[in-house]
């Protein structure tokens, strides 16, 4: 597979079978500069099997987030739209081959109902999820094209859609700037394994069968001006050590190639879907500890790219996972095209199932229990902080400034629009806290944004 050395990688793990006490400190202390790690460190890291070790490089990984993040969380929903598909991936239930699911493509009109749906819940960023154009070429870009503009259309009230990122099939450089055209803000791919033999046993049939077109997507998209790229692996297909560098290995590319590396990173887990054996026994099945290593490691190693976690994770793995380096998260998804505007919130036809299936307002509720600020923000995205803008103001941390204050706009607005009244309470609380942290300049700033939030406006940001 393309930029990936396997002999390197495998090198690398076999000479870092052990981390001994001195590796391990200078590690987590170049780490707590906010210094991007090495292939081997990062290598040394996933070796620690020791929970005095294992807890260190937590806390380590808990720092950086705090550091560059701050205690900002951002929500979204996950808005699939059509799960034709002309690719066999074992893992997914939207496989070619599978007859149990029933096959559709949302038509622009279900796309509104989905997205009033969901805006009168609450939800500002949308990640647009479909499979791969069918043969006769449906659900193709232009398909795409009508969906990211019925999304930002949609109104319900005062309140539309901020940010649309797309999770989609490779396309081709032309594509891309179409699809940059028409506003998109992130656009995610996932490699799912970097182990080609492993890659090309679980994607037998379809476009995706070729590695190199896939993992060559994040190049054309940046090639065609969209610089904000998410990537990921789907953990349970290989030896999740191998995955980790692999990542790391696509991120070193990314980052020699165009200057910088990617907006964020997925870690999804394989979940079972309906008609696919092999997501109910993944052939490497990781544990939660493992899980918890993976992003703690993925946090250090690259510290100014955002870590993305779905509800395939359950409410208690989401709360851990977030102190590790989680910064944004998906909240109350339905992975069926149609699922939430459907009477009785179908879950017929979804991609996989759910570990987490708490509403907005619980995740939202949750969140402000554990001290974290749920987030609607889109502003980087309005102010063209995208890309190498983005990443100048992450890298030394000085993001976090303005994520917390519009952190705070933003849920001042969820609160007063949408929150239950407990969550209200204990929002409004949180909102007071962190407003007695702000030096005196941002708290005027702040008290002139809050004004404009009880006259109604919406949707300020600095
Ligand atoms: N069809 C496009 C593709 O494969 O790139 C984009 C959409 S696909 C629905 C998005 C992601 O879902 C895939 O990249 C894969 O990682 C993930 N996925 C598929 N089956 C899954 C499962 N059983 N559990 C968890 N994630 C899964
Ligand atoms: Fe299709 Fe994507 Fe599912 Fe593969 S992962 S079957 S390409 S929807």
């Amino acid at each position: 597979m393309k930029y990936i050395n396997e002999d390197k990688i495998n090198n690398l793990l076999a000479d870092s079978a052990a981390v001994d006490n001195r590796q391990l400190e200078n590690i987590l202390a170049k780490a707590r500069l906010l210094k991007r790690l090495t292939l081997k460190e990062s290598a040394l890291l996933l070796a620690a099997q020791e929970p005095g070790d294992i807890q260190k490089i937590f806390e380590t990984a808990s720092y950086v987030k705090d550091t560059i993040y701050g205690r900002r969380v951002v929500l979204f929903a996950p808005l699939y739209i059509s799960n034709l598909c002309a690719n066999n991936c074992l893992y997914c239930a939207f496989k070619s081959d599978n007859l149990l699911i029933k096959r559709k493509a949302l038509t622009v009109s279900q796309i509104n109902a989905e997205i009033v749906w969901l805006l009168k819940r609450g939800h500002k960023r949308i990640l647009m999820v479909c499979g791969e154009q069918a043969p006769q070429g449906k659900t193709g870009i232009s398909y795409y094209l009508d969906a990211v503009k019925a999304i930002y259309a949609a109104q319900a009230d005062k309140n539309r859609i901020k940010r649309v990122n797309v999770n989609c099939a490779p396309l081709t450089v032309s594509e891309f700037q179409q699809l940059k055209a028409s506003g998109i803000g992130t656009y995610q791919i996932f490699q799912e394994t970097y182990h080609e033999k492993t890659y090309r046993l679980m994607h037998p049939a379809g476009p995706k069968s070729d590695p190199d077109y896939r993992i060559t997507a994040p190049d054309r998209a940046f090639k065609a001006g969209i610089d904000d790229i998410g990537i990921g692996a789907l953990f349970g297909l290989y030896d999740y050590r191998f995955e980790v560098l692999g990542l790391l290995s696509h991120i070193e590319h990314l980052e020699e190639e165009f200057g910088i590396g990617p907006h964020t990173i997925s870690v999804p887990r394989i979940e079972p879907a309906e008609g696919s054996d092999l997501s109910l026994c993944p052939p490497y099945k990781i544990s939660d500890d493992e899980f918890m290593k993976i992003v703690a490691v993925l946090r250090l190693s690259v510290p100014y790219t955002g870590i993305i976690m779905s509800t395939r994770e359950n409410a208690l793995m989401r709360d851990r996972l977030l102190s590790l380096g989680v910064s944004q998260v998906s909240a109350e998804s339905n992975t069926s095209p149609g699922g939430y505007s459907a009477s009785a919130n179908t879950q017929a036809g979804r991609q996989f199932s759910l570990g987490d299936q708490r509403s907005l307002d619980e995740i939202v509720g949750a969140l402000i229990a554990h001290d974290y600020i749920p987030s609607f923000c889109a502003a980087c995205y309005r102010m063209e902080r995208t890309g190498k803008s983005f990443m100048d103001l992450a890298r030394p941390g000085t993001i976090k400034g303005k994520c917390s204050m519009n952190a705070l706009i933003t849920l001042q607005e969820y609160l007063d629009d949408f929150a239950s009244s407990s969550v209200k309470a204990e929002g409004y609380k949180m909102i007071s806290r962190y407003f007695k942290q702000l030096d005196a300049v941002d708290q005027d700033r702040l008290k002139l944004f809050f004004a404009h939030v009880a006259q109604g406006t919406r949707d300020e940001y600095v």
